[in-house]
């Protein structure tokens, strides 16, 4: 198989992860004759709020700290996407994750544009009182961009349903009355969605079953490492344990766990409620980043951040399947690298899309004021990861592209239709 797959993405190793993407759409609008405007207006951001503001922290000093909200595209609906708080966020950054978003609503083929925000700064060193203020300030900034109708922010890395329960607020003060529609995520008490918290990672399992029928790989006994414990791969690890996977290695910031048994993840899940991180787990010996990437197991579910499987390790990675649970976990080299190794890879804007698309139906569910079952919203998840992941591999088997390319390949032909049909205002 690996024989007759390209990979049609750049060659060398760029860093600037909204380049990245540039280089990608560039490769594939030029492989599929993208229309020009198309093309110009997939490579750039449509909008770029970058706010600096004060926040008061508790010793009584104020200090400023920096925020970007990104609109990728909406020319498929309102622009949808997470809010990231981490040190490390930067303009760039945002803005190819608004792009990604973009890409993967038109890839599960839901009525949404694409959008990014973020903020640097570090939620774990933050009092409640100062995460709340901090995020009231942003939130109030970024009203000038965001609405039910133009952009709906929800949770990403270092945000949860909290934080955007105080979004929902900000936002309704402000205009006077409540709108639960201006942010998705949000707690079951506030019109969130059933299903949401798992969703992403109920995705990543779905598509990863998906992919091993393909395959004629057994899920029953598979063997699995997790990078990042976070919601999206302990949800992920949970979902394929109970799919009789065997979860051998998981990690977090401090580092990794492992056991070739097969580690139990609803005992790892409480040890790092009472301990702050996965390490030390009883039952399992100590793993490097570097190893858990590199270990002998069937499934790998990168669920992180980005550019973790690179140029220096993607020779290393042994799993056959990949399941990429973060946003832009492998480099375009990497990509090359794996595609030649013959390894499965099922891209981000197809495997995490599972949070968007629950994102949707909370926004849908709000929206008409009738409320689904747990077993009605998955049941709805299932029919669209499954449709997406045939659509994609039908498009990789018949263009004889991985996975990536033709998500890629699948979603620029649906925004290039509807852009063609709304046509150049004025
Ligand atoms: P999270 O903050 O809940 O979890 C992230 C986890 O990764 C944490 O456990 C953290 O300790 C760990 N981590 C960070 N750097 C690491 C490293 N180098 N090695 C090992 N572990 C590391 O965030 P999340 O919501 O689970 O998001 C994870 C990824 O999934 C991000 O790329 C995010 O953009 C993507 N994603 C999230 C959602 C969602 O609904 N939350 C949807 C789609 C995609």
């Amino acid at each position: 198989m690996s024989q007759q797959i390209q990979s049609v993405g750049p060659v060398c190793e760029i860093t600037n992860p909204f380049e990245m993407v540039q280089q990608r759409i560039d490769a594939i609008c030029e492989r599929i004759g993208t229309c020009e405007v198309c093309y110009l207006r997939l490579r750039e951001c449509e909008r770029e709020l970058t706010v600096h503001f004060p926040v008061k922290m508790d010793e009584g000093r104020i200090k400023v700290f920096t925020g970007y909200r990104v609109q990728h595209n909406d020319t498929r609906g309102p622009a949808k996407g997470g809010i990231r708080y981490h040190p490390d966020v930067t303009l760039d950054e945002t803005k190819a994750l608004a792009a990604w978003m973009t890409l993967k609503a038109a890839v599960v083929n839901i009525p949404y544009g694409g959008a990014k925000g973020s903020v640097a700064c570090n939620p774990k060193v933050l009092s409640q009182g100062e995460l709340e203020r901090l995020t009231r300030r942003y939130a109030t900034e970024i009203m000038l961009v965001i609405g039910p109708e133009r952009d709906i922010p929800a949770p990403d890395v270092g945000t949860n349903p909290q934080v955007m329960a105080w979004i929902m607020d900000t936002y309704s003060m402000n205009v006077g009355y409540s709108v639960l529609g201006v942010v998705t995520g949000k707690p079951i008490a506030l019109g969130g969605s059933k299903g949401r918290l798992e969703a992403t990672g109920r995705g990543c399992m779905i598509t990863a079953k998906l992919c091993a029928k393909h395959l004629g790989m057994n899920l029953d006994g598979a063997t699995v490492a997790v990078q990042g414990f976070g919601n999206v791969g302990a949800v992920s690890a949970v979902l394929l344990a109970k799919e009789g996977c065997k979860i051998i290695a998981v990690s977090d910031t401090k580092g990794g766990i492992y056991n070739p048994k097969g580690l139990d993840v609803e005992d790892v899940l409480s040890h790092k409620k009472v301990t702050g991180s996965v390490i030390d787990f009883k039952d399992s010996e100590a793993l490097t980043h570097a190893e858990l990437l590199e270990l002998e197991c069937d499934i790998l579910v990168p669920a992180a951040l980005e550019d973790e499987i690179c140029a220096p390790n993607a020779a290393s990675v042994k799993a056959r399947m990949i399941v990429e649970g973060a946003n832009g976990p492998t480099t375009p080299e990497a990509d090359r690298i794996l595609c030649d190794n013959g390894k499965f890879v099922i891209p981000d804007i197809l495997a995490n899309a599972g949070g968007v698309v629950v994102s949707y139906f909370e926004w849908v569910q709000g929206l008409q004021s009738f409320f689904w079952s747990e077993d009605e919203v998955n049941r709805q998840l299932q029919n669209v990861m499954d449709n997406a992941f045939h659509e994609v591999l039908e498009v990789s088997q018949r263009e004889k592209i991985d996975m990536r390319n033709a998500a890629y390949m699948l979603a620029i032909k649906r925004i290039e239709e509807a852009m063609m049909a709304r046509g150049i205002f004025p």
